[in-house]
């Protein structure tokens, strides 16, 4: 069970409601770090009185630092300070719910430093899996999924003794905003319609990448590396209710699956308290009051972000980390109502085309071809 963690990305989604968990089980926090939200890491530092803040840039660290004057909290900046924090002396855990592919240099340092990670951020997965599971056997350093529906895999394998018992996992996935609608009808959607989740609430991002259904291609490939499974042994089931996070099927043909209410801070304290489950005081699943629970097939032809991922998945290579490049520097257009939904799956398709993919990468030639990936996307929308 963790006691001081370093939290990366403490002001937003996850990163708050990792806070609530520290909270309600009486753990440190040892580090803190943001974006740009001076006020929120403000607040949380004074609460928590970490060792070392950061932020993203040099300007808001100064300011964060005249706030903090006299708190004896170290004050940093940038990929450093994200580094320093990811691999502190005094955390035993780091929590990692930064978001994009920045996330991989300090998941790096903190498996370098042999830390356990609670994972979120799952890009850093999408785009290096291969590179940061082997790290993390190196290194001794033990990978927990946030993420619900791998975290949900993750406590149905808890009484599995032998890998060769997984047969298949099946993610479940709520179908987004535009479940039922047409390729021509998604691809007119507004930022307004793609931030309507029907059952979480999330950041920006990912709550544009699950109105596509790029959200769960990314966690088809995380369920992959996480688990070590071939993409033939992984499927995709919607089920409307979000109630069954995710389910394993094992050779014998018995299927576990992990319910509750949808609520992050599950998985998250399960990663936080693992091995153990600890005492939660939030309204649990009434079996008797929820909805009928259904399964569906997902509409590959109405979103096309979920088979260019289970695509890549097969390909692997430089194709993954050229799928999320595209997609997280499409997505942030769309966020600034510069394209429109459907050019999404398409800026992700031309960089895909654009891109040749090859086996085996390099950490430096996975950069590479996410930057080739970003500027595809930028070219296309000049
Ligand atoms: P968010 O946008 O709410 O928060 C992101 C956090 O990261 C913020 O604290 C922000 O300041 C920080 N950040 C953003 N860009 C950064 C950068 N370039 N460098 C350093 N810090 C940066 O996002 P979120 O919804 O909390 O998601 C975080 C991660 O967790 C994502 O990878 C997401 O896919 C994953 N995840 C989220 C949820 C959820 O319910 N929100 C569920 C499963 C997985
Ligand atoms: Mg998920």
């Amino acid at each position: 069970m963790a006691k001081t963690i370093s939290l990366l990305g403490s002001t937003g989604s996850i990163g708050r409601q990792t806070l609530d968990i520290c909270r309600e089980q009486g753990i440190k926090a040892a580090a803190l770090t943001a974006h740009s939200n001076i006020g929120l890491l403000e607040r949380q530092a004074r609460e928590f009185r970490p060792q070392l803040v950061a932020m993203h840039d040099l300007e808001p660290a100064l300011e964060l630092a005249k706030r903090l004057a006299g708190l004896d909290i170290e004050v940093a900046y940038g990929l450093d300070g994200l580094r320093r924090a990811a691999s502190l002396r005094s955390s035993d855990t780091v929590v990692t719910a930064v978001v994009g592919m920045a996330g991989l240099w300090p998941t790096m340092a903190a498996i370098e430093a042999g830390k356990r990670i609670a994972l979120a951020n799952k890009e850093t997965l999408v785009c290096a899996g291969e590179l940061v599971m082997e790290a993390s056997r190196q290194y001794g350093a033990e990978i927990v999924p946030v993420d619900s529906e791998h975290s949900a895999i993750f406590q149905c394998l808890q009484g599995s003794k032998d890998h060769g018992e997984i047969k298949r996992l099946i993610l479940t996935c709520s179908g987004g905003p535009f479940f039922g609608l047409s390729r021509e009808e998604i691809s007119k959607k507004t930022k307004a319609d793609a931030l309507c989740h029907p059952n979480w609430t999330m950041g920006e991002k990912i709550t544009i990448d699950c109105a596509s259904l790029m959200n769960k291609g990314l966690e088809f490939i995380e369920a992959m590396r996480l688990f070590r499974v071939r993409p033939e042994q992984v499927s995709v089931v919607i089920h409307r209710q979000s109630i069954i996070h995710s389910m394993v099927e094992f050779r014998d043909g018995a299927v576990l699956a992990q319910m509750g209410t949808p609520d992050m801070r599950l998985p998250i304290r399960y990663a936080l308290t693992y091995p153990y489950r600890e005492k939660s005081e939030l309204p649990t699943l009434d079996l008797l009051s929820c909805p009928p629970l259904t399964f569906a097939a997902p509409d590959l032809e109405a979103f096309p972000c979920l088979k260019m991922a289970m695509d890549c998945a097969r390909t692997g290579g430089t194709s993954c980390a050229v799928l999320n490049g595209a997609n997280e520097a499409a997505v942030e257009l769309f966020r600034r109502e510069r394209i429109a939904f459907g050019r999404i799956p398409e800026l992700v398709a031309r960089a895909l085309d654009a891109i040749p993919s090859f086996s085996s990468p390099s950490l430096e030639e996975i950069l590479e071809a996410d930057r080739r990936a970003r500027e595809c996307v930028a070219e296309a929308v000049r």
